[in-house]
């Protein structure tokens, strides 16, 4: 199973309205990816999570929303115009173009095991002397440089005057508010700026589903601390990140958080580790978490001529803060829990011995919809309390009426999309007021009144 688990996640996906191929009905568009309507409650569940552990259980965490198109200053400042590079080959005879270190990486894999290490990574271009086109064995161009920004223009004069990037982060759109965050919410650093939002990069090698695309949904969060605060700060941003995904079902055993060697470091950083999940393509980043230094308030103080130091009133110093970057993505997470949750149980769960069946055990809270509310007929005054029961509970949680086919496909496609109960109404309900209640994992069934039904699925719920 786990060779093809990837490909059946996507056909999961597409069959039960969770992720589709963009563009789809014109052939689709390289790598990107239309969440549908089940897939869209995950991502926003996914969403809120984050900005639940993040933002509204914290006192030294604010939000922001940037905008997408700023000042290309900013890229000048941030150093992606000069280097957000990605070394990459053409192959000459079928014009496929790879990212070098990552062909590569994958050859030195098929050989021996072994990833690239930094030196060889440095000198990439000895490294890939005499690799040929893994999909024809074309030779291979030299190396060139690739920038990653989307460049448009703003306006309606197409000239160098003009031209803007769609951002490839949304980290800087909070660096440049730095001063107007502080001076607004009269925060005190240690604090920090959260954000999710849209960010765009070309990347050379999109793939894996919704692990690499080119347009991508990032949560980030720039932390300020005093500059001798920071290594801790830093330990403190890896446990809590680390902990959030399993606290949201992450299993432990597929998770780690692996510290960048030195000479993997970006110049400014003084230490990075990402925490990385056992996707079926094998051990990847899921996060970044650096610590940036006063790196990025210095090149923005520099490039804007606008001072961005800070006063600590309580030492009477003043300072550029370092900068923590705990730095996700959106749908990278989003991946992560679905391969977690996703299980093939061959020969069912049921009686039935039906063929394989598939369960998503997503955490209840990331679950896009939270009740199943399936009536066992269409008559009989038992639509009438299913409704009911449903116009009471959509305004706590998202909900989905079904009362088409048998009892047991119903069940099935809940559990294929994650929902974690499942209410039946049946004819005993006309008699006893109460309804049944099955639990996906389980599959255990309670009778429950239907007057203590919100209660139920709230508490669950809380207590998820
Ligand atoms: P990679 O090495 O995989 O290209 P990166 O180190 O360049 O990633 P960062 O710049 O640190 O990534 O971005 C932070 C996070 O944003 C990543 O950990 C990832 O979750 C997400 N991310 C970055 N690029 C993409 C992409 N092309 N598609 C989806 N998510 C992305």
């Amino acid at each position: 199973m786990a060779d093809n688990k990837m490909e059946n996640i996507v056909n999961l996906c597409k069959r039960r309205g969770i992720i589709f191929p963009s563009s789809e009905i014109y052939g689709g568009i390289g790598s990107t990816w239309d969440y549908g309507p089940v897939g869209v409650h995950l991502k926003n569940n996914v969403k809120a999570a984050w900005w639940k552990s993040v933002v509204q259980e914290r006192d030294d965490m604010v939000g922001l929303d940037a905008a997408i198109l700023m000042h290309p200053d900013v890229w000048k400042a941030s150093g992606h115009i000069e280097s957000f590079h990605d070394p990459m080959v053409d192959c000459k005879k079928c014009k496929k173009r790879f990212r070098a270190d990552h062909l590569v990486e994958s050859i030195k894999k098929q050989e021996d095991g072994l990833q690239l290490t930094a030196d060889e990574l440095k000198d990439l271009e000895k490294a890939i002397t005499g690799v040929v086109c893994p999909e024809c064995g074309g030779e291979l161009t030299a190396i060139r440089q690739f920038n990653l920004m989307f460049k448009t223009y703003m306006g309606p004069v197409e000239d160098s005057a003009a031209v803007v990037y769609l951002r490839p982060e949304t980290a800087q759109g909070i660096f440049v508010n730095f001063k107007n965050v502080a001076n607004s919410t009269r925060k005190k650093v240690p604090f920090g700026i959260a954000q999710i939002g849209k960010s765009f990069r070309n990347e050379i090698t999109p793939g894996n589903f919704v692990f690499r695309t080119r347009e991508f949904e990032q949560m980030e969060i720039e932390f300020f601390t005093r500059p001798k605060e920071a290594d801790e700060w830093h330990k403190k941003w890896l446990q809590d990140r680390f902990n959030w995904y399993v606290s949201l079902g992450i299993k432990p055993e597929n998770l780690r958080l692996r510290p960048h060697d030195p000479d993997e470091l970006a110049h400014y950083a003084r230490a990075c580790s990402d925490v990385e999940y056992l996707f079926p393509i094998g051990w990847s980043e899921l996060e970044g978490i650096a610590n940036r230094t006063d790196y990025d308030l210095k090149q923005h103080t520099e490039v804007s001529g606008k001072d961005l130091s800070y006063f600590d009133e309580s030492t009477g110093e003043r300072f550029i803060p370092y900068v923590i970057e705990p730095s996700g993505g959106v749908d990278r997470a989003l991946l992560a829990f679905l391969c977690n949750a996703y299980e093939e149980i061959s020969g069912g769960r049921g009686e039935s011995g039906a063929d394989t069946e598939v369960v998503l055990r997503l955490h209840p809270r990331l679950a896009p919809i939270k009740v199943g509310i399936l009536p066992l007929a269409k008559k009989g005054g038992l639509p009438e309390i299913a409704k009911d029961l449903q116009t009471e509970l959509r305004k706590h949680m998202m909900t989905e009426y079904d009362d088409a086919r048998s009892i047991g496909r119903r069940y099935r496609r809940q559990d294929e999309i994650g929902t974690p109960w499942c209410i039946t109404i049946d004819f005993d309900t006309l008699e006893d007021q109460a309804v049944t209640i099955r639990d996906r994992d389980t599959m255990e069934q309670v009778r429950v009144p239907l007057a203590q039904v919100k209660a139920f699925v709230r508490d669950k719920l809380e207590e998820s």
